[in-house]
């Protein structure tokens, strides 16, 4: 147990709200709003994105509270970060919102939260686990014809917060800890570009090697395809 109050009550938080969210469960706004209270002075902003079904609450937890593996930048906190940790958590939900604000009218996704029945798409090898996108940046360049509102720019090359835990733009499925691109029909062409090639280069193992492009399997999209 961290002695340090404003770092107890990060990951306590970041646990509470991960948690929910690996079970499938809904974040409550009003019990967000009351763990928000002990870190940060009265802050609506935190409570609303913690309560949003696309916040990739997990992954946050797995990053910002455990030092997710995959992530160099974000070693499992130690004493002294909690004002660290605080700021970097509130920058990230607040970027959250932001980003969903602005997605309308660019891509349209349910109100009530994206279903993992929903993400079916082409090649099938993917598992959604979300860690290609666990980096701090990527290069911006949108697909032609396409134009992003001059801060996604900046947001995708990891420009809001130095260093980012994660894609900002990754967002997470009602039901269990996937993870999808929240500009998959128009994400950049860097992430298009991303296969499966990439995926085992990256880590072997991951995604499903065995059934890309399998006849009559309906997976959930792979979030780089
Ligand atoms: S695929 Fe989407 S979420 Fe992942 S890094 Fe690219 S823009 Fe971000
Ligand atoms: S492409 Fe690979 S690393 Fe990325 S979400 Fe899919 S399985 Fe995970």
């Amino acid at each position: 147990m961290p002695a340090d109050p404003i770092l107890r009550h990060c990951l306590e938080l970041l646990s509470w709200a991960g948690a929910l969210r690996e079970k499938g469960l809904p974040v409550g706004e009003h019990e967000a709003a009351r763990l928000a209270g002990l870190i940060w002075p009265p802050e609506e902003a935190a409570a609303e994105a913690l309560a949003d079904p696309y916040l990739a609450a997990t992954m946050l937890w797995r990053t910002l509270g455990q030092g997710f593996r995959g992530n160099p930048n974000h070693l499992r906190p130690r004493d002294q970060d909690g004002p660290r940790l605080a700021s970097d958590l509130l920058t990230l939900l607040k970027l959250h919102l932001r980003i969903r604000r602005g997605l309308k009218g660019l891509v349209a996704w349910p109100e009530e939260g994206q279903s993992m029945a929903g993400l079916d798409g082409d090649g099938g090898w993917c598992d959604l686990c979300g860690q290609c996108c666990c980096h701090c940046g990527t290069v911006p360049t949108p697909p032609q014809g396409v134009d992003y509102p001059p801060w996604f720019y900046h947001a995708l090359a990891g420009e809001a917060l130095l260093h980012q835990p994660f894609c900002p733009f990754l967002f997470q499925a009602l039901e269990r800890p996937l993870f999808f691109c929240a500009l998959h029909p128009i994400k950049p062409l860097a992430c298009r570009r991303f296969d499966q090639t990439d995926c085992r280069r990256g880590r072997p193992g991951r995604g499903f090697p065995g059934r890309a492009g399998e006849a009559g399997v309906a997976l959930p999209f792979p979030p780089h395809l």
